[in-house]
């Protein structure tokens, strides 16, 4: 049996060692920049006559690394493979497929700092915010490797006369996995290993501006013995490759994370029968937020101005998670203002291999842009009081803003923008706080900040969100610690990191025995 489950600890770079180690692993990792990855079906090494560049948002002159721009096409042989490979998995005990997911953990130890350098290159992770991310995808496996003994349990239902009687999970059958660009290791090993640990077989489509760190996960996978055909790797284009696998019939059920957009997309197809179909195909999908913290008036004020700035910013607002909202009640709106935007000034931008950078680019040009326009219609919704600008000339750097005044029916106050911008909004009273909180499509993540007992109760209550956190920040979501995942157009409420995701990859088995 394994040790009892433990979350990775995140690594403390105010260490001379540690801040070596990474100073030497980002060196080993440029000198590697430009190489060709491979897509990965059935164990075969494929190249394809065009590619996905993936970009350094830090600086996009600099190309770390190629993908293989995957065809339609391909998705039948990734099928063909996922389905081979699922008759042996199906059956492979749970010790072995939970030793498997040990072992890629135990690989991702050994190159964290690696594999941290990858993700502030390809996607402008913060150190700290690269490092987390790691730390988190070394948790997914550890965790469903011991979720996959659990659920391998033989269950004895109630007894019976003259029979035996048990419950067992048996796997779907093969899965999509297709995470988006903003946890490229973590979520994309959460959705990929959760189910494959439950004995399905995957065809992992990782998010085109994150290919070259998917390229890493799948070296590991291959590199620590999954069976071929258990895990499938097919970069491509989410329009052809994604569409073409997500509307297949052969696809068992879908796992993803990713926008609004997409996943109700994903949704709607998969509730269709196509040709050959013979089962309701499953989906899991996580999408985005709106997410606010609630300032009340009997808050720690600091505190509160930490914990929003923290989670509004850190990886530049790019967490779905990320608070985009503050509520704050009026008796406190102008002193909280005023302390959040001094704080908010501090906050340092600019290329993420520099430590002393705390925010870096944004993922790509298209959300510089998009984020920009949500800026000028913010000027207009609202007060700016700092942030605002954009600058595209070597990286895509967009400072924190903040906007106050917001309606909390506006746009800004409305729309996932997914960058680092703040909406503030001005609550009456907490009953009009509460109600604004919950006056979105949304329910993901939130928070309070409040001193009254009373209050927090209430909140508890009311704040109607998958994940609810009282005085502190409303990122940073540990696995096993708080499992995550929200409501309404946030998505299905899977709840990564949960006791009860595994089971949305499985179906349950009564087997009676008549014994004389
Ligand atoms: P996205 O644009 O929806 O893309 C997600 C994935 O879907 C990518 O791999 C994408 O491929 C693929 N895709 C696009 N169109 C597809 C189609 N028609 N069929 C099948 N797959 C398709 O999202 P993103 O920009 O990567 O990620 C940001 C969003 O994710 C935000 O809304 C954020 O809130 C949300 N998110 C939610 C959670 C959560 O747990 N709730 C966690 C993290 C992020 P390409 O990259 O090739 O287009
Ligand atoms: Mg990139």
């Amino acid at each position: 049996m394994p040790t009892p489950f433990a979350n990775e600890p995140f690594t403390d770079f105010s260490n001379p060692e540690n801040k070596h180690a990474m100073e030497q692993a980002l060196a080993d990792v440029a000198a590697q920049f430009g190489a060709e990855y491979p897509i990965v079906l059935g164990g075969e090494h494929i190249t394809c006559e065009k590619k996905i560049r993936s970009i350094n948002p830090s600086k996009t002159s600099e190309v770390v690394g190629s993908a293989q721009k995957g065809t339609p096409d391909m998705v039948e042989t990734a099928l063909d493979a996922a389905e081979k490979a699922f008759e042996t998995w199906r059956f492979t005990p749970a010790t072995e497929r939970a030793d498997l997911c040990f072992n890629l953990a135990a690989e991702m130890r050994r190159r964290k700092y690696e594999l941290a350098s990858w993700m502030v290159y390809e996607i402008g992770k913060s150190w700290a915010e690269a490092d987390g991310d790691v730390a988190e995808a070394i948790d997914f496996c550890e965790f469903y490797g011991r979720e996959a003994l659990r659920w391998g349990e033989v269950r004895q239902s109630l007894p019976y006369p003259n029979e035996t009687n048990v419950l067992v999970y048996q796997p779907l059958g093969v899965g999509a996995a297709i995470p988006p660009w903003n946890f490229p290791l973590a979520i994309l090993a959460g959705v990929t290993i959760g189910p494959a640990a439950a004995g399905n077989t995957m065809i992992l489509k990782p998010a085109s501006d994150t290919p070259v760190i998917a390229a890493k996960f799948m070296e590991m996978v291959e590199k620590v013995g999954f069976p071929k055909g258990v895990i499938n790797f097919l970069t491509g284009s989410g329009s052809d490759v994604g569409e073409t696998l997500i509307t297949n019939p052969r696809v068992r059920f879908v796992n993803f994370t990713g926008s609004r957009e997409v996943g109700l997309h994903i949704v709607e197809e998969s509730g269709k029968t196509r040709p050959g179909q013979k089962w309701i195909k499953r989906v899991a999908v996580e999408m985005g937020g709106k997410d606010a913290t609630i300032v009340d008036a009997e808050a720690d004020i600091d505190a509160a101005v930490e914990g929003v700035a923290m989670a509004a910013f850190g990886f530049q607002g790019q967490k779905c998670s990320a608070c985009s909202r503050a509520i704050v009640d009026a008796k406190l709106y102008d002193a909280f203002l005023e302390k959040l935007v001094a704080r908010v000034k501090t906050i340092t931008v600019g290329p993420v291999n520099d430590p002393e950078n705390f925010m870096g680019p944004v993922s790509s040009k298209a959300a510089f842009d998009k984020i920009r326009s949500y800026i000028e219609i913010g000027k207009k919704e609202g007060r700016l009081m700092c942030g605002g600008e954009g600058n595209d000339k070597t990286g895509l750097f967009i400072q924190p803003t903040v906007i106050a005044d917001v309606a909390p029916t506006a746009r800004i106050a409305q729309e996932e923008i997914f960058g680092p911008v703040l909406a503030v909004i001005k609550a009456q009273d907490f009953d009009d706080a509460i109600s604004i909180f919950n006056g979105t499509d949304y329910g993901l993540t939130g928070g309070v900040f409040t001193k009254s007992r009373d209050k927090i109760e209430r909140a508890k209550r009311e704040c109607y969100c998958g994940n609810f956190y009282v005085n502190r920040k409303i990122t940073g979501a540990l696995v096993a610690v708080q499992p995550f995942g929200g409501y309404n157009m946030s998505g299905t409420c899977s709840k990564a990191g949960g006791h009860d995701y595994m089971g949305l990859f499985l179906e349950a088995k009564a087997v009676c025995e008549r014994i004389s």
